[in-house]
């Protein structure tokens, strides 16, 4: 069956944040044939997903926002998980996205055949069309921790981003592994619950800025339901601080190295002044480059960490038994509860359905050197497939929402091209891939995130996984189509895939 270009249909995989925002920017783009694969049984994605005690985006909610759905009711400036997932809910509905949702079809294969992708779910559904967005997420599949013992662990345990509400937590000896975002979320609020323990057990201490969370008032909502603008303003400054704060992180320019400086002594001087301990100041301290890994925006951890009911743990966890954790010191830790804040392996991306492009490729042979895919969207032989957040998506702390818009504007622009003729399909030529994997390596490996820390930020090689420059850069780059790195119709025919290009 061939495709039909002036109709086209597509199919969309995972109806988070992105996958919604793709549906709606497809049928604004008059695309309308569009099926919309979810595992789960509501839409939400990881706001549906991580429901753990104190929950929050650290982007701020006007940012957070998809532009074409302002929000004046967002209640303060950092929205909790909770009041995401309901605006996430009410765009959905709004939107009509609810009328091409299938719920509980969890992808188990793609497949490009004769010109469309076949999707299979785990129900034995097959679902056809020429267009497919992976819109997976790639904080998806939590990281259990490899510590001898933790299944002998006899109480309750759970990961942050699968919490069991029905565990009761008030007066019991609570574990904590890990201090990243979750965990500095988490802690707090685990802190403050009557008669509670609280055992945190880091690894590694954590960059923190201090960010309070200011809420918004009724009469803040009612001028911003009035006044539109007055929202994309904050959204814009809001954005900018974030842009200036990767540019920073980014830029050799001797202006955002002396920012990048300012950034980490305004980050040392909040722990000083909040930590008066030196002892436990000292094991706050960070030994690596301020940005190295995901820097922490939080108001009140450096103060509940104090609390006389918490305990940070340094000694490196030797092992786990029934009912506790024991660190290498031979220290026994007593705990009723475990929780593992240990994050999740960003690199299983869209794992584990089994993908497969022309010629019966298979993106785990594509993947066996390298994750990663051309301005983090586009493989050589998976045409007219676009991974949503793929490889290299991550900008600094730069909001998601407004990454996978910009990545959903640019599949539109192709598809336009595509649907005018220019090319026969839309596919990534394997020189200009093995260009963008070069032009990655050469300035992947000079940035931050490669100066010496471990985070979710680097694959399995220690490259990392973020975009190496400038949000502003990005942006130029994304508006670009550069047609001329796309399989031209012409040749379209006499190109073969190459199951293992082995760069590197
Ligand atoms: P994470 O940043 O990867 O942190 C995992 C934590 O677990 C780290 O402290 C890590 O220590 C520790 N850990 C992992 N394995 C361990 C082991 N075997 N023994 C001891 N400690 C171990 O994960 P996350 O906190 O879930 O955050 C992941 C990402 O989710 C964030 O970077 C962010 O992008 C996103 N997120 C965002 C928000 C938001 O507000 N927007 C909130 C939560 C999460 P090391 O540091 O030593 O590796």
């Amino acid at each position: 069956m061939s495709n039909d270009r002036n109709n086209p249909s597509a199919i969309v995989i995972g109806a988070g944040m992105t996958g919604i925002g793709v549906v709606i920017k497809l049928r604004n783009a008059g695309i309308t044939r569009i099926t919309l694969l979810e595992k789960a049984a509501t839409p939400g994605g990881t706001w549906r997903e991580n429901t753990y005690p104190g929950v929050a985006c650290d982007v701020p909610s006007h940012a957070y926002t998809y532009t074409f759905a302002p929000n004046p009711g967002w209640s303060s400036l950092f929205a909790s998980g909770a009041e995401i997932q309901g605006y996430i809910g009410k765009v959905f509905h709004e939107h009509g996205v609810d009328q091409h949702v299938h719920f509980n079809q969890q992808v188990t294969r793609c497949r490009y055949h004769d010109g469309r992708w076949q999707v299979t779910t785990a129900t034995g559904e097959v679902y056809e069309a020429d267009l497919l967005f992976s819109a997976t997420g790639f904080l998806h599949q939590p990281a259990i921790p490899d510590i001898a013992g933790l299944d002998r662990f006899a109480g309750p345990r759970m990961h942050s981003a699968r919490w069991d509400h029905s565990v009761a937590l008030e007066g019991r000896r609570i574990g904590v592994i890990g201090t990243g975002s979750s965990a500095a979320q988490i802690i707090p609020q685990l802190i403050h619950l009557p008669g509670t323990e609280v055992t945190v057990f880091q690894r590694t201490a954590q960059w923190i800025v201090h960010t309070d969370n200011k809420p918004y008032s009724e009469s803040d909502q009612q001028r911003f339901q009035k006044k539109p603008a007055l929202m994309e303003r904050i959204r814009r400054r809001s954005l900018a601080i974030f842009e200036l704060g990767t540019t920073a992180l980014t830029s050799q320019n001797p202006i955002y190295r002396l920012m990048h400086h300012l950034f980490a002594w305004n980050a040392r001087r909040n722990l000083k002044a909040r930590v008066k301990d030196p002892v436990l100041r000292a094991k706050l301290t960070p030994d690596y480059t301020f940005g190295c890994k995901r820097v922490i925006l939080n108001g009140s951890f450096y103060d509940d960490i104090q609390r006389p009911n918490a305990h940070l743990v340094t000694e490196k966890i030797d092992h786990i038994e029934a009912d506790g954790v024991v660190t290498a010191d031979g220290c026994k830790h007593g705990l009723d509860v475990l929780v593992l804040a240990t994050g999740f392996d960003a690199s299983a991306f869209m794992r584990p359905m089994e993908f497969r492009g022309r010629d019966g490729l298979s993106i785990d042979e594509v993947w066996k050197e390298k994750i990663s895919a051309y301005r983090s969207m586009l493989l050589p032989g998976f045409p007219n497939c676009f991974l949503m957040l793929g490889p290299n998506s991550p900008i600094g702390n730069y909001s998601v929402t407004a990454i996978s818009e910009m990545q959903a504007d640019y599949a539109i622009g192709l598809i336009r091209q595509w649907q005018a003729g220019t090319l026969e399909r839309i596919e990534v030529r394997q020189g200009a891939f093995e260009q963008w994997r070069s032009m990655l390596k050469a300035r992947v490996g000079n940035t931050i995130w490669a100066s010496g820390c471990q985070s979710w930020y680097l694959d399995a090689d220690g490259d990392p996984l973020t975009w190496p420059d400038s949000w502003k850069n990005w942006v130029a780059m994304m508006k670009e189509l550069r047609i001329e790195d796309l399989v031209p119709a012409e040749q379209a025919d006499d190109i073969k895939p190459a199951a293992n290009p082995g760069y590197y």
